[in-house]
């Protein structure tokens, strides 16, 4: 079994700013991540509210952070962590097709769209129904869409979307937005988008494929059918933590909480980013949790 200092998981800014700091400080590491180096990003249409960028598609400014790993030759280990159990002082990470042993382990794997919970929604999903507007929007050129949320993800996917589709509805439970007033006033200027507040989504239409949405209104219970042709529901993130719920360091939420150090409450595992319980999920936050982790771990192997 290979044996590391640090085994950082997922290489989102998260990741990729703990192992490089790693790497640079002589640690023997690697950074697991079972899909697209660089994180979610990936699937962000445009990035803002990020200092060294004024306006960047999601996917350049991951390609930026995996080419940062690259050049400091951080190993990368393509494959989805499937468990951690402790041994001893380490820990032994299972992954598909090799077990890993680390001193000190670095859980950076983000988070996962939220989903409905209708009964035919996992029977639409790729037929109709997506919760990435980056990977899918092409698909609806010119068709009627939906886009369900009020955040800042949902705004900026609905921005995208708005370009491509024929009509764009929004749909959101209440009449303010949580995402910023700015995002608001750009998807208002587009002619094809109609905002419907407050409703909610009550049944998704269709048996191969979406041809509708039924909503109702919050508050006089009115019911509506859009006639849509592509669903995206885009209602927050659960954390992708579930492959470490045996390990006791999850909270209600499922996402991990630390100390200042960014240690949880297993010594010798330390988390970070989109992970951890907060309000504000960015990109600049989590390469701090980063920086912050990988000088925690350092102080932990040293006291080891
Ligand atoms: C549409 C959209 C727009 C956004 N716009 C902005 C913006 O403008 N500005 C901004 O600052 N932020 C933005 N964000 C948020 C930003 O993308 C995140 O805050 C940031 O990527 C979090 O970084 P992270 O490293 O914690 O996690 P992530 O970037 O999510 O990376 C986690 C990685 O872990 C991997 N992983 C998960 N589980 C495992 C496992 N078991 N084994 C191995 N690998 C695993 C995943 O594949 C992923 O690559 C946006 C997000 C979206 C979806």
């Amino acid at each position: 079994m290979n044996k590391y200092d640090v085994l950082v998981i997922g290489a989102g800014p998260c990741g990729i700013s703990t192992a490089i700091s790693l790497k640079k400080a002589g640690k023997k590491v690697a950074v697991i991540e079972g899909s697209t180096p660089g994180g979610k990003i990936n699937i962000a249409p445009r990035v803002d509210n990020y200092p060294g960028e004024h306006e960047i598609p999601g996917p350049d400014l991951a390609f930026k952070f995996f080419e940062r790993l690259n050049n400091e030759d951080v190993e990368m280990i393509p494959e989805f962590v499937k468990s951690i159990s402790k041994e001893g002082d380490n820990f032994v990470l299972s992954l598909d097709s090799q077990d890993l042993e680390a001193k000190a382990v670095m859980i950076a794997t983000g988070t996962q769209e939220r989903k409905m919970g209708f009964a035919n929604e996992d029977k639409l999903f790729g037929h109709g129904l997506s919760y990435c507007a980056l990977c899918d929007g092409h698909f609806f050129k010119g068709q009627d869409i939906a886009v369900i949320g009020g955040g800042n993800v949902a705004l900026k996917e609905a921005i995208h979307l708005a370009g491509l589709a024929h009509h764009l509805y929004v749909i959101h439970r209440r009449n303010e937005f949580r995402g910023s007033l700015k995002n608001v006033e750009e998807l208002k200027a587009f002619p094809n988008v109609t905002i419907l507040t407050p409703y909610v989504p009550v049944e998704f239409l269709g048996e191969e494929k979406v041809t509708g949405l039924k909503i109702q209104n919050v508050e006089t219970k009115e019911e509506k059918i859009l006639e849509i042709q592509g669903l995206f529901p885009l209602i927050g993130q659960i954390p992708n933590t579930q492959f470490v719920e045996n390990l006791d360091i999850l909270d209600e939420y499922k996402t991990i909480p630390v100390d200042k150090n960014m240690m949880s409450r297993l010594p010798g595992i330390f988390a970070g980013g989109d992970v951890l319980p907060r309000i504000i999920r960015q990109i600049y936050l989590a390469e701090h949790d980063g920086m912050v982790a990988a000088k925690g771990i350092l102080a932990y192997l040293e006291s080891k």
